[in-house]
């Protein structure tokens, strides 16, 4: 799952970006409102967190553009400690939560989190594929009960594909979703990736759907 930030409170925007990662997401950082409209308009992410107080364009005024663009990822708004009107305005504009400064870290994962199982149409943060089993609040991942340890990138990995079980995901998409900007992404790695997860999980784990890409199964289902 990827994620982008626009915060241009330095300090601040660099403690997310390193929390977010921590927990499992790739993450954009964008410092100004121009820039991360510009990022949100041309790259692919599955959920936002926009400061409302921004150098050059204002958060409200970028949410209304991306929304007039058509584009639907879910936001979530930062706003001013008591900014109440701040709140309505932005989900007005489209935002799908806010969360006031200062807040914990632990609640706007918790809200995020949330926002991006609803927008994939999951109602538990417990996601499962057979006896694979995801927790994408603690990040664990279990096979039969029995803990099973994964690398970042194949946990990003397999933490979309479960968020979208059943559906055809192209290597594209995989790509677009799992590495940041900064990223030297390469898609071959994406198959290696996948090796590894079948290896570790089970060959039948995630099917390859000749020329369109990968879909993950639920044999129960
Ligand atoms: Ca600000």
């Amino acid at each position: 799952m990827r994620i982008l930030i626009v915060e241009d409170e330095p300090t601040l925007g660099q403690q997310l970006k390193t929390t977010m990662e921590n927990a499992g997401y790739a993450v954009d950082l964008s410092t100004d409102g121009e820039d991360g409209h510009f990022l949100g308009s041309n790259e692919s992410y599955d959920a936002v967190i926009l400061d409302l107080g921004l150098p050059k364009v204002d958060g409200l005024t970028v949410l209304d553009r991306w929304r007039k663009e058509g584009l639907k990822f879910p936001v979530l708004v930062l706003t001013a400690r008591d900014g109440w009107s701040d709140k309505v305005a932005g989900l007005d504009a489209g935002a799908d939560d806010y969360l006031a400064k200062p807040f914990q870290t632990e609640e706007l994962i918790a809200r995020l989190r949330a926002l991006i199982r609803r927008a994939s149409g999951n109602a538990s943060s417990e996601l499962t594929a057979g006896a694979v089993r995801l927790d994408a609040r603690s990040g664990r991942v279990t096979l039969d009960g029995s803990p099973v340890k994964l690398t970042a990138q194949e946990y990003k990995l397999l933490s979309y594909l479960m968020h979208h079980k059943g559906k055809v995901v192209s290597r594209t998409e995989l790509i677009e979703h799992i590495y940041d900007q900064d990223f030297d992404r390469d898609s071959n790695t994406i198959e290696v990736f996948v090796t590894r997860i079948r290896k570790k999980l089970g060959q039948e784990v995630i099917s390859t759907i000749r020329g369109l890409g990968y879909s993950l199964e639920d044999p129960q289902a």
